[in-house]
């Protein structure tokens, strides 16, 4: 929602706000991000857009994270030698598969259209190269433009990368977050690989809480409070900063409870 300078103007300062918050209460269910657990009020510079800039984020963080993923699942896809795999006198009616089934699923081609399954006999994880190509096909179709060759090996993942800020304006967006979010987590528990989150030293610029981590494969640096998203750059200026005053408070901290300690030893 942008109010026109003049507008605002005529307005006045003191009835423009409220305006502001009354059509903003009429149209909560677009001012707010749509994807069910997080629900976070959109910002004035993304009226248009259906998730919040975290979501977005995370969108993006998984795209980036899903090419790397795919060696360590291909490389996941020998079965382990446990205890019962390796059992030969069990009595198993046929002969143990040479490969994992559910990475093989995984890994497997996506169907060219949609599947018909009138015999319900469609089981297993839907293929990534599926749910990835799925998503692309639709953003295409809407935009009115055939989908783009891929070399082999490749996902339409940097497609929807590409195309991401046109999808943020789409209602099906937060849809694609949580199949997205559904998939990279059936990919890590198989690949064991959690993304390492690491606190950094400078409070947040936001809410002052010491709750700003970096994540692996992630753009931004994140606060765990109160949701505010920093590049790295953003962070080492506001690093810079804020962090020499706060050594100085530190410091005098110590000083203070040291030559306090000695004061009271005095006596
Ligand atoms: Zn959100
Ligand atoms: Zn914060």
């Amino acid at each position: 929602m942008t109010y026109g300078s003049s507008e605002h103007t005529r307005l006045g300062k003191s009835r423009a706000p409220a305006i502001a918050r009354a059509e903003r209460r009429r149209s909560r269910e677009v001012t707010a991000c749509t994807v069910t657990s997080c629900g976070r009020t959109l910002g004035d510079d993304e009226p248009h857009w259906k998730v919040c800039g975290r979501c977005e984020h995370r969108i993006r963080g998984w795209l980036r994270e899903l090419p790397r993923q795919l060696p360590l699942l291909r490389a996941s896809l020998r079965p382990d030698s446990g205890p019962t795999q390796s059992a030969i006198h069990g009595g198993r009616a046929h002969a143990p598969l040479p490969v994992r089934g559910d990475v093989l699923a995984l890994l497997g081609p996506a169907a060219p259209g949609p599947v018909h399954d009138p015999e319900g006999d469609q089981a297993g994880p839907v293929p990534i190269h599926a749910v990835i190509r799925t998503w692309a096909e639709l953003l295409a179709d809407e935009r009115g433009k055939p989908l783009p060759l891929l070399r082999p090996g490749e996902t339409y993942g940097s497609y929807l990368a590409a195309h991401l800020p046109y999808a943020l304006t789409r209602p099906w967006i937060a849809d694609l977050h949580q199949e997205l979010g559904e998939l990279i987590s059936r990919i890590r528990n198989i690949t064991c690989t959690e993304p390492r989150r690491r606190p950094k030293t400078a409070p947040c610029p936001d809410c002052g809480a010491f709750g700003l981590m970096e994540e692996d494969w992630q753009a931004y640096i994140d606060c765990e409070v109160c949701g505010l998203l920093l590049t790295p750059a953003e962070y080492t200026d506001h690093a810079e900063r804020v962090m020499p005053g706060l050594y100085r408070t530190a410091l005098l901290i110590v000083t203070h409870e040291k030559t306090g300690g000695t004061h009271r030893e005095g006596h």
